[in-house]
């Protein structure tokens, strides 16, 4: 069995983040459904594959239909708990990296808010702590944004990790034993 399969369900992102990763990778390979099966875990991700939420509720329910036991994973800079789809994935995932990144808007602070409070109150009562982190870009990693976003009155107990992260201007080499690869989410 294959190790690990980071999926990019699509490439679309609303973000157009300076030096994103995505500039830099060349051709992926397009993989089918099938080939999926193959590795021991899966991390979706884009672009922003909450752009397209049903269908990766779709995805990993056909994923755990068809046999998968593997960890599945999910890294996101949008999810809005409002959204059914946005919920169920959360519930569905073993967990999640989010990143807000630099000059956030009040909307991107609102969901962040949003999601640290359903991390605390749906996720980590029913399934314990998991895998969940929060990346905040360093350049608006303050005390105020701290608060603002809630970590000062939930603490950050739920979450794995909460940290700074420093924008790169490299090529974002993958981690070792990770494959890239391109499920076309929608159309596949
Ligand atoms: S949020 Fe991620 S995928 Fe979207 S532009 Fe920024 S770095 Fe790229």
């Amino acid at each position: 069995m294959k190790k690990t399969a980071r999926v990019i369900v699509t490439y679309d992102c609303p973000r157009y983040c300076e030096n994103c990763c995505n500039e830099h990778i060349g051709n992926v390979p397009e993989v089918k459904f099938e080939n999926l099966l193959k590795y021991e875990e899966l991390v979706i991700t884009g672009g922003e594959p909450m752009l397209l939420a049903p269908r990766v509720v779709e995805m990993i329910h056909r994923l755990r239909a068809n046999g998968y036991t593997g960890k599945i994973w999910l890294y996101t800079s949008c999810i809005k708990t409002a959204r059914w789809a946005d919920r169920e994935v959360l519930k569905e995932v073993d967990g999640i990296t989010y990143t807000l990144h630099h000059r956030p808007s009040q909307n991107d602070l609102r969901d962040v808010r949003k999601l640290n409070k359903f991390i605390l109150e749906k996720i980590y009562p029913w399934k314990g702590k998991r895998s969940d982190r929060l990346l905040i870009d360093s350049r608006c990693y303050t005390e105020e944004v701290l608060s603002i976003i809630g970590l000062h009155e939930t603490g950050e107990e739920h979450w794995e990790s909460v940290r700074p992260l420093k924008w790169r201007n490299d090529e974002c080499p993958l981690p070792e034993g990770e494959e890239l690869v391109f499920y076309d989410l929608e159309n596949g």
